[in-house]
């Protein structure tokens, strides 16, 4: 049986069931997609994928690329729309089987499901990748799912859950099925030059938990840092992996229980694991609610706000917005990166004192943030908008008594704002 892997945010060897799934034929294929709608203008001006998290994802497939090389099997980039692509690639090499990872979002399944129709003679499977536990073994069913993060941490943790053991990387895969002349990377645009500080691949992400969890042992005083606006070592700095899939939850959650049974553990060491199930929280969160996490009033029914997008960006500038917000724009489109806190000051004033519609920020951030993640972005902004999860309605944060706690001597402000 000949079987065409499609990776997707699984772009990694470690703990990756679709690829022990996909490794049960006899013959394999190896695919990624680079979808062209990625790099076309969206319904606010930008495009879905932005300078650093296209170079970062293309230095991961770099390194995929060479991990997968080393047990013979070469990787197939197609510049492509996957739903005409995958169905080409699966008849040129007559495969019966086509495996990818369960997507976390209503458009990547609406085009699982037009893939599906396209092949309705090759098996067809999803694997769960992404998530901290299985949709089967949740003590709810999805319909069920709590409409607040506490009610569903309590829920997952009274339950006795168990954590699913990482699998290892494979040791050999099935041969390579070749396809002559399929790879098409070099009609993708090339990456730019990037700012970002993350290395792409699976080895980076283990030198980076060596030295943030055994080495440095950051992990320690996590709960205490992690509000810094802009310290490397204040969180884990692990969210780009975690979403073009390099890293898995399982092993990253494994890890801290290791480190907690071999090192110590304390409230920190949990909190790390509890913002993980803020993640999970937000991927069960955007299955359930497919299609509402896009629109403007959520699954709630109310919001309003400005939809100008380049009155937006003109505020984002403009001398008279906080200058806190003004230097978390210049840190986020320079390294593609910003901490929670500033996600949060920057979310909040833009709906509540630039009185913009919720959904222009979450399309900026998802251009620029190298770790963009589409359940935590869109559900992160519902939140603070008040149409989503939030059992408070709304996130309302003061600039001024966030600059007077978070950059006391301004030096966060000075350091992006280029100011003396
Ligand atoms: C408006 C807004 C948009 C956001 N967009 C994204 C996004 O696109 N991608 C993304 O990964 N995170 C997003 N977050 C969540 C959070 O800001 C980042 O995960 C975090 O800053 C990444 O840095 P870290 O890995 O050092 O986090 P740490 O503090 O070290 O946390 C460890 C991990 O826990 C998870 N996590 C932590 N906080 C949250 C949270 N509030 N929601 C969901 N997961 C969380 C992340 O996977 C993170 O890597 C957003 C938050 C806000 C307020």
């Amino acid at each position: 049986m000949t079987t065409v892997y499609w990776l997707t945010r699984d772009l990694r060897l470690d703990d990756n069931a679709a690829l022990h799934e996909a490794a049960r034929g006899s013959a394999l294929v190896c695919v990624y997609m680079i979808d062209p709608r990625w790099f076309e203008p969206g319904p606010f001006g930008w495009s879905p994928m932005g300078p650093h998290r296209w170079a970062f994802i293309w230095r991961s497939l770099v390194a995929l690329e060479s991990s997968l090389n080393a047990l013979g099997q070469p990787l197939v980039v197609r510049w492509q729309r996957p739903e005409e692509g995958l169905p080409e690639v699966v008849n040129a090499v007559g495969a019966q089987r086509l495996v990818a990872s369960r997507p976390a979002a209503f458009d990547e399944m609406q085009q699982w499901q037009a893939i599906e129709a396209a092949l309705p003679f090759v098996h067809c499977d999803l694997v769960e990748t992404l998530t901290l536990f299985d949709e089967a073994s949740l003590p709810f069913s999805l319909d069920a799912l709590a409409d607040t993060f506490s009610k569903f941490r309590r829920s997952v943790e009274k339950s006795g859950i168990t954590l699913i053991t990482p699998l290892a990387k494979p040791a050999e895969l099935p041969a390579a099925a070749i396809i002559p002349d399929a790879d098409q990377r070099q009609l993708g645009p090339v990456p730019a030059q990037s700012e970002t500080p993350f290395a792409g691949g699976e080895a980076s992400v283990a030198d980076h938990l060596e030295r943030y969890l055994w080495k440095d042992q950051s992990i320690l005083t996590y709960k205490v840092t992690r509000n810094a606006l802009d310290d490397v070592s204040a969180s884990s700095k692990v969210s780009p992996w975690l979403s073009n899939g390099a890293l898995s939850v399982r092993r990253l959650t494994a890890e801290i229980a290791r480190f907690e049974r071999e090192v110590d553990r304390n409230e920190s060491t949990y909190w790390l694991y509890f913002e993980l199930l803020w993640r999970e929280y937000f991927q069960w969160y955007s299955r359930r609610r497919g299609r509402e996490l896009f629109i403007s009033p959520g699954h709630k029914g109310r919001h309003s706000g400005s939809t100008d997008a380049g009155k937006f960006r003109r505020w984002l500038s403009d001398p008279a917005t906080h200058a806190l917000v003004r230097a978390g724009r210049v840190q986020l489109e320079t390294t593609g990166y910003l901490s929670n806190r500033m996600r949060q000051i920057i979310a909040s004033a833009s709906i509540y004192e630039g009185h913009f519609d919720w959904r222009l920020g979450a399309a900026w951030f998802e251009h620029f943030l190298v770790d963009y993640d589409v359940a935590s972005n869109y559900g992160n902004w519902q939140y603070i908008a008040g149409v989503g999860a939030d059992p408070r309605g709304g996130r309302v944060f003061n600039l001024e008594k966030q600059a007077s706690q978070f950059d006391v001597d301004g030096s966060y402000r000075k350091r992006w704002l280029k100011e003396p």
